[in-house]
């Protein structure tokens, strides 16, 4: 907002009404420019208002105030401005605004995500989302990454992330066909099939390959029918890739890289975090002590303040083989041997209960993983590496990538990529090939975890998830 070194001023501030109140000598108006979390209490002396203005001042309409900044008496706050001026810009019927001063639903806020940045909560969570966006940037740029743009179109169907969304200009209604009777795409607007990316790997790696070290920042679709707390059909994805870094090189960056942007929220957004925060506990008061979680600004701290666990997929079954959970069936997914893909709620066990602190998966089962990792000498394993934090489960996937043609191109072959439309992809294996390694991080994962927020259609301005495109 402004305010600090300009009490006893005059200022001049205009925002939205949370609320107001008072009586027939004096109204007090808790006045929000979103700037942050703090509200200003503008004090308006009835003596110098007509109560026609004043009426029009209720929640939700915009106002523009002119008056003398003063240290405040009233508790909770260090300033108020007293008015002199008070315009109403924009009114706004107090029965039919949805956001009223009272505590509303997540679930009902989803319903108005047009108007919910009005609400302190989502205030909170887009001023972080921005931070977050920016410290991002900031962390490339200062060691030496250079931002690079992957195209959202695509035409290789193989990215090996998950379900893609079409993109044609062809007429759903009577779409040409070929002679065996099938779409004909080469009469579609780029003369083939294409799609919306899942990943910006492949192209980022091409740049890593002449650039060192990039990364892409940009929005990713999957059009999975996942409908759970941590999927998005549309998210977005900082992806860094790096020539010469093997899969250590690759952990050491991505542990840095989250433990920077934590730190960062915490030296930039802590009146944000405290108001999440508050709400959080109120939210667990009602818990027992044992079930409540760790408080926010507490837990962020935490993690700074700890490495992260490494360990492998192989030892990581076995701790969940003879685990608790296990043994009592209380898993959905029994956890029966080697080979079986891990669930979020194996993942979450790991991180919560075993080793209570962010853990780094790695040499995943082949089978479970994407043609690009790089194959380990025992031919059963890959360089993968996840990243699980709490409450999220996996919040980063990466790996070291195959640099050697010979073994990447069998393994396109075992696992039917067609080879033919990759040849973009393999010449940077043909050219000067290299060890090179990467990642993604889910930008919307990581403010689930930073906010403290439990689902992830809270933390994306308008999120779109299956049947859901609203706004
Ligand atoms: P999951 O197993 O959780 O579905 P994934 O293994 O399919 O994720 P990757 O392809 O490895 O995900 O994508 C890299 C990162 O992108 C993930 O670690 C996660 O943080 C994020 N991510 C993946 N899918 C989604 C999604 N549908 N919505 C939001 N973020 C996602
Ligand atoms: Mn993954």
């Amino acid at each position: 907002m402004l305010l600090a070194g300009n009490v006893d001023r005059e200022v001049e501030i205009s925002g939205w009404v949370r609320t107001k109140r008072g009586n027939k000598q004096v109204n007090f108006i808790a006045l929000n420019d979103g700037s942050t979390i703090h509200s200003i209490q503008v004090v308006a002396d009835m003596a110098l208002f007509p109560e026609e203005l004043m009426r029009r001042v209720t929640t939700g309409a915009a106002v523009r105030v002119k008056g003398l900044l003063t240290a405040s008496a009233g508790s909770g706050q260090t300033c108020e401005i007293q008015a002199r001026e008070l315009e109403v810009l924009g009114e706004s019927d107090p029965e039919k605004f949805p956001i009223q001063p009272k505590k509303h639903s997540l679930e009902f806020l989803r319903e108005v995500a047009h108007l919910r940045f009005r609400t302190n909560i989502f205030g909170a969570v887009f001023r972080i989302r921005h931070a977050m966006a920016f410290a991002i940037h900031q962390y490339f740029n200062e060691h030496g990454f250079f931002y690079l743009h992957t195209p959202l179109i695509t035409a290789s169907d193989c990215e090996g992330a998950g379900e893609m969304f079409r993109v044609t200009t062809l007429d759903p209604q009577n779409p040409p066909l070929d002679e065996n009777g099938a779409v004909d795409y080469k009469q579609d607007f780029f003369g083939k099939a294409t799609s919306l990316t899942v990943s910006g790997q492949l192209e980022g790696e091409l740049g890593a390959m002449a650039l060192g070290k990039i990364y892409t920042f940009g929005p990713t679709f999957r059009a999975e029918n996942s409908n759970t707390t941590r999927h998005l059909s549309e998210f977005w994805m900082i992806e860094p890739e790096m020539a010469f870094y093997d899969l250590k090189d690759n952990m050491d960056l991505a542990e840095d890289f989250l433990k920077y942007l934590i730190r960062y929220a915490l030296e930039h957004c802590m009146d944000d975090l405290k108001f999440l925060s508050a709400r959080l506990q109120e939210e667990e008061k009602d818990k027992k002590e044992e079930e409540r979680s760790m408080e926010l600004i507490e837990k962020l701290n935490f993690v700074l303040s700890n490495p992260f666990e490494r360990l492998t997929y192989t030892e990581a079954v076995e701790i969940l083989k003879n685990s608790k959970p296990n043994k009592n069936n209380k898993f959905q997914y029994p956890v029966t041997g080697w080979g079986v893909d891990l669930q979020s709620e194996h993942e979450r066990y790991l991180v919560e209960k075993h080793f209570k602190r962010p853990v780094i998966l790695t040499g995943y089962p082949k089978e479970i993983k994407a043609f690009y990792m790089k194959q380990n000498p025992d031919g059963k394993t890959v360089a993968a590496m996840d990243i699980l934090f709490p409450q999220i489960g996996e919040i980063v996937g990466g790996s070291q990538r195959e640099e050697e043609y010979d073994k990447l191109v069998a393994r396109m072959k075992e696992m039917d990529v067609p080879v033919g439309g990759m040849s973009w992809y393999l010449d940077t294996r043909r050219f000067g090939s290299a060890v090179h390694s990467g990642f993604g991080l889910g930008f919307e994962r990581l403010l689930l975890f930073v906010t403290g927020m439990g689902n992830i259609r809270d933390v994306i301005p308008f999120p779109r998830t299956p049947k859901n495109a609203e706004f």
